[in-house]
């Protein structure tokens, strides 16, 4: 990564540019849990497709009207909602050094946009200014369809404060509630079982092809998601350090 180190917190300094990272994997595979750590560890922002949608379905916006349908059901929501909402969320000031891109793309009508999207961004810009929408990296969690499933039926969250268990990996201490706030944990209702199930064959038709996709541009980096999530994350750090490299 090319750092000025004026400023250097966990080993990483403040300046760093980072440019943009992609999160790839189907749904249950780790993609929030490592893009959150990430995001942490670089200061740059996670965007969830995901929480953005959830988000506009929450406060009946226009675009979640029209996407709740499609949501419910565990298919996509079409690709010229979710990218113009994209491009919405990208262009604010926090994107500035990179960003982290978790649940998008998930086409590969939505991966070549980004490409093109990126591409518009780094005209004019200078040195630094480009690293920030260089191609991005492309880190694909892959896990067994099983585990996958358990991981997503067994999600719980806190509606208060955001955090995550698993009822089966990673309870809370007093079950239903959580430990930080007491507040009653919630499932998400696109991970009942059924919705999963279609979720998961809709990734395998849609998501999948843009493995080959990126692979053929040279981004993709592989990791098993089935280690802990430490080991994925500092998989995850080794690859891209060593990308971003001069
Ligand atoms: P997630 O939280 O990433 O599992 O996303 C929840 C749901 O939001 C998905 O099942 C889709 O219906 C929708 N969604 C999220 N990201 C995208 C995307 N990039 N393209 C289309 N639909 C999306």
């Amino acid at each position: 990564m090319g750092a000025q180190t004026s400023s250097v917190v966990g080993g990483v300094a403040k300046e760093t540019v980072v440019g943009p990272i992609i999160m790839l994997g189907p749904p249950g595979a780790g993609k929030g849990t490592q893009a959150k750590l990430i995001a942490q560890r670089y200061e740059i922002p996670q965007i969830s497709t995901g929480d953005l949608l959830r988000d506009n379905v929450a406060h009946k916006t226009d675009l979640g009207l029209r996407a709740q349908a499609s949501m419910d059901r565990g298919d996509l929501v079409p690709d010229d909602l979710v990218c113009d909402m994209v491009a919405l969320r990208l262009q604010l000031a926090d994107c500035v050094k990179g960003f982290i891109l978790d649940g998008f793309p998930r086409t590969v009508q939505q991966a070549s946009w980004l490409d093109g999207y990126l591409e518009t961004m780094r005209a004019g810009k200078n040195a630094a200014g480009q690293a920030a929408c260089a191609p991005p990296v492309v880190i694909r969690l892959m896990v067994e369809y099983n585990n996958s499933l358990q991981r997503i039926v067994g999600r719980r969250s806190c509606p208060t404060c955001g955090r995550i268990y698993n009822i089966y990996f990673q309870p809370p201490i007093v079950e239903g509630i959580c430990d930080f706030d007491g507040t009653p944990l919630v499932s998400r209702l696109d991970d009942s079982e059924d919705v999963v199930k279609e979720r998961l064959k809709t990734y395998e038709r849609q998501t999948l092809p843009l493995v080959d996709y990126y692979r053929a541009q040279g981004r993709l980096v592989e990791i098993d998601g089935d280690l802990p999530v430490e080991d994925v994350t500092a998989r995850t750090v080794q690859a891209l350090e060593s990308r971003r490299s001069p």
